[in-house]
């Protein structure tokens, strides 16, 4: 399995002798997308080893993280669960159709109780109505998360002085910003409204990886399009212009919000002169699927 680096070309970069090189961690696994194989990777083999048969997790509709782990069970052997957070809708999206032809068994809860989600008392009745399943947090997001994205950058085998990362729940940023180690500038773009929690979130990510902090790191909290998984027509535009000109699909929650603000930062003119930026396609690409329904999205 492998996330080559894939340069890109464009008069911007041209013009400012500036290096821009795509990490396509999207490629690392047809179904377990980008970051998601990431963040399961430590995490399967720990339930393995806790001999855990179930995998039970929690997101929206159209999540890629539930896509990744009900892909996970069937290919690694485990029985899958994902509470989802709303009402059923039929037919089923292709996130979730894609999900129950794999195996994974679905419970919608209302709104109300998916905000339950981190407490114990919920997941105590969680645990016992599936018989002591491996519980992963929404998202993906845990300690052993964070260890796996480490590894993102393991593999990087040129010279740079930027490393960029959408941002969620924030375990990504955290594993590459801990996986470097102080090197590099590692910038972030959030695809959720609420930059300055993030920011305290992905700390905390860190700290309790390693009991480190770093400063060589920032998040760009001007590219959300109105929050998560909201989209804008200059946004849509954009990923439709990449896509032609460089032939990679990106998704609209996270990495067409990166792209367009490194572009938009390019532009700025942010980066210094003859730099390489490294920027990593987290995958999520499944999602795509329901935006081409929902948006007639081209990519
Ligand atoms: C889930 C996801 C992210 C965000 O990852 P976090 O670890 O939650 O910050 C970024 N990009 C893609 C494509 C994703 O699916």
């Amino acid at each position: 399995m492998e996330a080559p680096l894939q340069q890109l070309h464009h008069p911007l970069l041209q013009e400012q002798n500036i290096q821009l090189w795509l990490k396509r961690e999207d490629l690392l696994h047809p179904t377990i997308s980008g970051n998601k194989w990431r963040k399961l990777k430590y995490n399967l083999q720990e339930a393995k080893q806790q001999q855990k048969s179930t995998l039970l997790t929690f997101g929206g509709a159209y999540s890629n993280h539930i896509a990744a782990v009900a892909a996970a069970g069937e290919e690694f052997g485990f029985r899958t669960i994902g509470i989802i957070r709303g009402e059923e809708h039929l037919p089923l999206n292709p996130t979730l159709h894609l999900a129950t032809t794999q195996g994974m068994e679905l419970q919608y809860v209302s709104r109300e109780v998916y905000r339950q989600k981190s407490e114990s008392e919920f997941l105590k009745a969680l645990a016992w109505q599936y018989q002591e399943p491996y519980i992963l947090p929404e998202g993906g997001t845990n300690n052993l998360a964070v260890k796996g994205c480490t590894e993102i950058i393991a593999d990087i085998e040129i010279e740079y002085d930027y490393l960029c990362c959408a941002s969620g729940t924030g375990g990504t940023l955290a594993g590459v910003i801990a996986g470097l180690e102080g090197e590099k500038q590692v910038l972030g773009f959030p695809s959720l409204k609420g930059g300055a929690f993030l920011q305290q979130e992905i700390e905390q990510l860190i700290r309790n990886y390693n009991g480190k902090t770093y400063n060589n790191w920032q998040l760009f909290t001007d590219y959300h399009f109105g929050g998560y998984a909201k989209v804008k027509p200059e946004l849509l535009a954009f990923m439709q212009a990449f896509w032609e000109q460089h032939q990679v699909p990106l998704e609209p929650v996270y990495t067409g919000k990166m792209m367009f603000g490194i572009f938009n930062l390019l532009q700025k003119g942010f980066f210094a002169s003859s730099s390489r930026i490294v920027a990593v396609h987290t995958g999520g690409l499944q999602g795509n699927a329901g935006f081409r329904e929902r948006l007639g999205l081209q990519v």
